[in-house]
């Protein structure tokens, strides 16, 4: 099948974006187009308007500055992937990146595309959480930012008012003295996750944690922390015990999504726990070899 008919705009800046977007009744940004183009060629959407951001010069930066990685919304996930400064700021983004697709698509989809599209599935938004990041919004009233926790409303549901865009996305790094692991189970390398993981640890001198954050992806309908698991390792030693109990509570709260095609709700739970296990072992390994 194909595209219905549509307009296509090349916006070389914001404004033109957004005087773009505001232009058609159903005008919709395109970034990488490797989300849009297939739901498009399948009909599932039919927008009036393109608006092509990939190119616009202020989109296409990405900078570190004062512990916090900004990254652009026509900044390709590949050239992020690539850039020696991002591998030595942010490993844990370029792990996670890694597990997007498979190269050939991360040269043009983009990370603020992924938080707007909002698949349950995706590991980005989950790394945002994880980290406490926030989205960059530009619409006709100017620009605000919003708390990853409050980004992602529902599947494929974000806080994005009609007529606003995502500018970009702000990733706070890893500090000294924490431990990061990402990891997902899926069918196939560079499948959606049918569970996933972003989870990070910060030990105290004597050993304890002093801070978990674990979030989940791929599970629910949108990505989820495990309160579960951070309250049992908040103020615990994280040895064999602790890991075994925070990885048994990490579902806790959680509304478990599942179906008949990729995995059931049960599935996702067993596997999902023995995965927030694997993960908090390695950020708990990586915080000890940092401190
Ligand atoms: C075979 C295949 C496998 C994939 N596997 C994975 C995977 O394992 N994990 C994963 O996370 N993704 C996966 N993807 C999706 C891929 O990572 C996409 O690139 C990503 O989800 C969307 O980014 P994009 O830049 O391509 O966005 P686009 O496809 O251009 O846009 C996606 C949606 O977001 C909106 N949008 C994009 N940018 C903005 C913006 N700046 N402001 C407002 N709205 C915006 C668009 O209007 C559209 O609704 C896969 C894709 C393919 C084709």
């Amino acid at each position: 099948m194909k595209p219905a008919p549509f307009e296509y705009v090349r916006a070389d800046t914001v404004p033109e974006a957004l005087a773009a977007l505001g232009g058609a009744d159903d005008a919709r940004v395109l970034a990488g187009g490797q989300s849009l183009v297939p739901i498009m060629a399948l009909r599932l959407a039919t927008p009036e308007v393109l608006v092509d951001v990939s190119r616009a010069p202020e989109l296409r930066e990405h900078r570190s500055d004062g512990g916090v990685l900004t990254v652009g919304a026509g900044v390709t996930d590949r050239e992020l992937e690539l850039d020696a400064g991002v591998r030595a700021a942010h490993p844990l983004l370029v792990r996670t990146l890694s597990l997007i697709a498979h190269p050939e698509i991360r040269a043009r989809g983009t990370l603020c595309g992924s938080l707007a599209h909002a698949d349950p599935a995706a590991e980005l938004p989950a790394l945002l959480l994880a980290t406490d990041g926030e989205v960059e919004v530009a619409g006709d009233a100017g620009r605000r930012r919003v708390p990853a926790a409050e980004f992602v409303t529902g599947p494929f549901t974000t806080a994005l008012a009609d007529g606003e865009m995502v500018v970009a996305a702000h990733l706070p790094l890893p500090g000294p003295g924490s431990g990061w692991a990402v990891d997902e189970i899926a069918r196939r390398p560079g499948d959606y996750a049918l569970a996933g993981v972003v989870c990070g640890v910060e030990l105290d001198g004597a050993g304890r944690c002093a801070g978990a954050r674990v979030a989940l992806f791929g599970v629910a309908a949108t990505p989820v922390r495990a309160h579960g698991a951070e309250r049992v390792l908040d103020g615990a030693v994280p040895d064999d015990a602790a890991l075994d109990a925070a990885a048994a509570a990490a579902f806790d709260g959680v509304d478990v999504i599942g179906d008949e095609v990729h995995a059931s709700a049960g599935y996702r739970r067993r596997a999902g726990a023995a995965l927030v296990r694997r993960a908090l072992t390695a950020a708990v390994r990586a915080a000890g070899e940092g401190a």
